[in-house]
C-alpha cells in the first residue's frame, strides 16, 4: 500500500542544524524545544538524534510531554518550561530528574512542600518584558533567598524570554536584554536568553545557555529569510500524491464554493492531501504545490481530504505522481505565509493521519 501522505523527517538534518545553532553560539550549551511533539517532527526520534548529536538539554511544555520522552533513553536532562503545576509532578519530576522551570511562588511552595524534592534541578523564570510567564525582575532578590535556604537543590541558571526577537533592531529587545542583566547584575548563575530568533539576530542575548527550536527544524524564524540563507536544513518534507486527473473547460468551476473557475481548457489534478492532514484550509488559490520538480498553483479550495490543483505547468503529470507540500526546494515558512500564518503552526498542526518516516541520523 502506498501511504497517501507522507512526512519524510531528515534526523540528519536536526543534527546538522544543531551544529549549526553551535557554530552561531559557540560559547553556549544548549536547550532544544522539542515541545508539542518536536514541533510536529515526532519528539521521540527528533530528541534521539538531538541527544546522539550531543544536545546538553531536551525542553517540553508540560509533564506530559516529558513523560513521552522516557522512552527514548535520553542522556541529557529534560526540562519541563511551564515547570510543575501539582505535588504529583513535583514528585514525579524529582524522582525522573527532570529540570524545573519556577516562574511563581506558588510553584517554590510546592516545592518546599516536598521533601523527596530536596535535590530538584531548577530555573527561576524572570519576566524581562514579554509578560506572559515569570516573577517580575524585582523578585531576584527574595529568589536568591529561595536558592540560600535551599542549598541542595540544583540551580540551573536564570531565564528569560524574548517577546520581539524576530523583528530586526527593535529596542524592545535590546530594553528585555538590558533590564534582565541590570536585575542579575554581580548575581551568581548562567543565563539563558535567547530562543532561535534571538540566538540567530541579537549576538548579546547568547548567553551561558540558548533554547532554539524552530531552527532545529530546519525553518527560518526571521520574517524574509530563508532557513536555508542561515545555515540551517529543512528536515520536514511533507509530501502526497495525485489521485486523479481531468480536463476542464474554460469557465468550469473547481470545487466547494467555485472560488476557483477555470479560465482556459485546462487539467486539474486531485492532490490526496487536506485540512484534516494539517493543510490549512486558508491557503488561497495560487499557493504551490511541486510536481515533477515544478510549481504548480492551487486552484480551489482546500477541503478535508483533497486539494485541486492546476496541472497546465505539468501537461505530463500522472495519477500516482509525488507532490511537494512543502519541504526542500519549497520553503514551508513560505506556505505558511501564504495561509496567514507562521510555520511554527504548521508544523504543529500536521495530524495523525500523516504517515511518519525517519531518516539519516547517523552521526
Ligand atoms: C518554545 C520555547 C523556545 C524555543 O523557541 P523557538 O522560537 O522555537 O526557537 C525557547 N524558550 C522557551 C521558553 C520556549 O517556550
Amino acid at each position: 500500500m502506498i501511504p497517501r501522505v507522507t512526512a519524510t523527517v531528515n534526523l540528519s538534518a536536526i543534527q546538522h542544524n544543531l551544529r549549526q545553532v553551535r557554530r552561531l553560539s559557540p560559547g553556549s550549551r544548549v536547550m532544544a524545544a522539542v515541545k508539542a511533539d518536536g514541533y510536529g517532527h515526532g519528539a521521540v526520534p527528533v530528541s534521539r538524534a538531538l541527544d546522539e548529536a550531543g544536545v546538553d538539554c531536551l525542553a517540553v511544555a508540560c509533564m506530559e510531554e516529558a513523560q513521552e520522552l522516557r522512552e527514548a533513553h535520553l542522556r541529557a536532562p529534560v526540562a519541563l518550561l511551564e515547570g510543575v503545576l501539582s505535588p504529583e509532578e513535583a514528585a514525579l519530576a524529582a524522582y525522573e530528574g527532570m529540570h524545573v522551570v519556577v516562574h511563581a511562588f506558588w510553584q517554590i511552595d510546592l516545592l518546599e512542600a516536598m521533601p523527596s524534592a530536596s535535590n530538584i534541578a531548577v530555573w527561576f523564570k524572570l519576566d524581562s518584558g514579554m509578560h506572559r510567564l515569570g516573577f517580575p525582575l524585582d523578585a531576584v532578590p527574595r529568589l536568591r533567598q529561595v536558592l540560600a535556604r535551599h542549598p541542595s537543590w540544583r540551580f540551573q541558571g536564570w531565564m528569560t524570554h524574548l517577546a520581539r526577537a524576530d523583528e530586526p533592531d527593535v529596542a524592545a529587545t535590546r530594553q528585555q536584554i538590558e533590564a534582565y542583566d541590570a536585575a542579575l547584575a554581580g548575581v551568581p548563575g548562567p543565563r539563558s536568553i535567547a530562543n532561535s530568533a534571538g540566538l540567530i539576530a541579537w549576538p548579546e542575548a547568547r548567553r551561558d545557555w540558548v533554547r532554539p527550536g524552530l531552527a532545529l527544524y530546519g525553518a527560518s524564524p526571521l520574517p524574509g529569510r530563508s532557513g536555508a540563507e542561515l545555515g540551517f536544513q529543512p528536515a520536514l518534507r511533507l509530501e502526497s500524491r495525485i489521485l486523479a486527473i481531468r480536463t476542464y473547460e474554460a469557465g468550469d468551476a473547481i470545487g466547494y464554493g467555485a472560488s476557483y473557475v477555470c479560465p482556459d481548457r485546462m487539467p486539474i489534478g486531485v492532490v490526496a492531501v487536506g485540512y484534516a492532514d494539517g493543510i490549512h484550509r486558508a491557503l488561497p488559490n495560487g499557493a504551490p504545490v511541486v510536481v515533477r520538480g515544478r510549481r504548480v498553483p492551487l486552484a480551489g479550495r482546500v477541503s478535508m481530504d483533497m486539494i485541486t490543483v492546476d496541472l497546465r505547468a505539468v501537461p505530463e503529470a500522472q495519477v500516482g505522481d509525488p507532490v511537494l507540500i512543502f519541504g526542500e526546494g519549497l520553503p514551508a515558512e513560505e506556505i505558511a505565509e501564504r495561509a496567514g500564518t507562521i510555520v511554527y503552526e504548521l508544523f504543529c498542526g500536521l495530524t495523525n493521519r500523516v504517515r511518519f518516516r525517519y531518516v539519516g541520523g547517523d552521526l
